[in-house]
């Protein structure tokens, strides 16, 4: 059985046409349960997600308390899921619903994780890709991810979303995640469609942030930029007193104001980013070590499709 889960905020317009869709290309190829995540939607997301969770058995949805953000919901959806691989899908159609069965094939094949790339980024402006791509560079260089056209659509076999629901962490990346607990991964492109319906739930605010956490919770280079600025100062700094004391034993020793101020400026802004730096892995690590929950689940609708294929295995 294939589980799909749907993260949805705010997208009341879109869950009909996606669960229908969804329903006509997988009903053919296998048994399959869709999980809607309703990430605290304030429109009538809920109420549309439990009457057709009401009429189908194929449908179920849960409920946060409000908006966690959409790593939340994937999470969620990964611990509800009962299929044998689980795929994660977005809720607006961008990511094509027919390149499914696509991809179950592929796992069927033997692959543990199959991921669809981006072919092309759909139409985003320049400096959207641009961020994007230096983004998900620094994030190859410095952690070996390779992040290029990744998405959140996702296929994984069950015991990679095991594997995922054991990580005990809070401030989650998913999309690297899972290319970060390995298994024989498989790559399928395609094309980003253009939204079903509705506007991006993302701001640029919002993803800058996304970005950070996440770059943060992959690699700690930032703070080895620290060290190594620290060590560039070292040695500029020795260069400089070497000149003053020069200056001083020839008699000129009262110039060099201007320089006495460029110091005080590069110095101070070094010293500031550097505590800035260490005060934001500071603020993860309090996050973290609050152990609050990823999210709070405050309805559910519809009950666990019964694994019947799984249960067949074990007779
Ligand atoms: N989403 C969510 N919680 C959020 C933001 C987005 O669950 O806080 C869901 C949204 O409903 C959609 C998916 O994440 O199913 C992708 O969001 P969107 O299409 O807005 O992002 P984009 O495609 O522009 O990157
Ligand atoms: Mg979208």
């Amino acid at each position: 059985m294939l589980s799909v889960i749907i993260p949805a905020y705010n997208e009341q317009e879109n869950i009909p046409a996606a669960s229908q869709r969804l329903g006509e290309i997988l009903n053919p190829v296998t048994d399959y349960e869709l999980i809607f995540v309703d990430d605290g939607s304030k429109d009538r997301t809920w109420e549309i997600i439990s009457d057709l969770a009401e009429n189908d058995s194929h449908i179920r949805g849960l409920r946060f308390s409000r908006n966690f953000g959409k790593e939340g919901a994937i999470f969620a959806g990964l611990k509800a899921a009962v299929g044998d691989c689980v795929a994660v899908i977005d809720c607006d159609l961008q990511h094509p619903p027919e390149l499914l069965p696509k991809m179950y094939a592929v796992w069927q094949g033997g692959a543990e994780v199959v991921e669809a790339v981006k072919a092309s980024r759909g139409k985003e402006s320049l400096v959207y890709k641009l961020f994007a791509k230096s983004f998900y560079r620094m994030m190859k260089n410095s952690s070996n991810i390779n992040l290029d056209g990744a998405s959140d659509y996702k296929l994984m076999d069950r015991k990679v979303v095991d594997a995922l629901n054991e990580m005990p962490e809070r401030l989650t990346f998913f999309r690297a995640l899972s290319s970060w607990v390995g298994f024989k991964t498989e790559r399928i492109e395609f094309d980003v469609a253009p939204r079903n319906a509705g506007k991006t739930k993302w701001s640029f605010k919002k993803l800058f942030k996304f970005a950070l956490s996440s770059i943060t919770s992959f690699t700690n280079l930032p703070m080895q930029i620290i060290t190594v600025s620290g060590i560039l100062f070292f040695i500029f700094a020795v260069i400089l007193g070497i000149q003053t004391i020069v200056n001083f034993c020839m008699g000129n020793s009262a110039n060099g104001f201007s320089t006495v101020i460029l110091l005080i400026l590069i110095i101070g802004s070094i010293i500031m980013l550097g505590i800035g730096i260490i005060g934001y892995y500071l603020s993860k690590i309090y996050e973290e070590i609050k152990c609050r929950p990823r999210y709070i689940v405050a309805g559910q609708a519809g009950a666990p499709r019964k694994n019947t294929e799984a249960d067949e295995r074990n007779d």
